[in-house]
């Protein structure tokens, strides 16, 4: 899944949720959950983190760093950092669940117009909650 709709369905769990801990975890489980769905990427490695980049800080300058949804959009965005930066790949595999399962990473499916098409409603969205409503 493109990182900037990672990022957006972090940050809606942060406003449903509205715990910074529950926030975390279920940001995590997105990704995972978004790397399942049969999609296509995004063949600019410098297109998806400055889109990722610019969501996140549209974000905390709304709601603040600190806020469930920031914590949010970081934890269903973050695993893909090592996508981009040499971690540890202990057995050869990467570190993030959904990256190590063979075949879980399905490709084909939706397409990255609609991925960028449902991001921007679901931060459109969030960006207009009102601030600290939900922390
Ligand atoms: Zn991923």
């Amino acid at each position: 899944m493109i990182v900037s709709l990672h990022v957006a369905t972090g940050a809606a769990a942060g406003v449903l949720l509205g715990s910074r801990k529950k926030a975390l975890l279920a940001g995590l489980a997105l990704h995972a959950l978004g790397d399942r769905m049969p999609h296509h990427d995004i063949n600019s490695q410098r297109f998806e983190i400055a889109s990722g980049v610019a969501a996140v800080a549209a974000l905390a300058v709304r709601h603040g760093l600190t806020s469930p949804i920031v914590v949010g959009a970081l934890a269903a965005s973050a695993p893909d950092v090592e996508h981009v930066l040499p971690l540890p790949r202990p057995g050869g595999r990467k570190l993030f669940p959904s990256h190590r399962v063979e075949g879980w990473h399905q490709a084909g499916g939706v397409p990255t117009w609609a991925q960028l098409v449902a991001a921007g409603v679901i931060l459109g969205t969030v960006l207009a909650c009102r601030p600290g409503h939900d922390a």
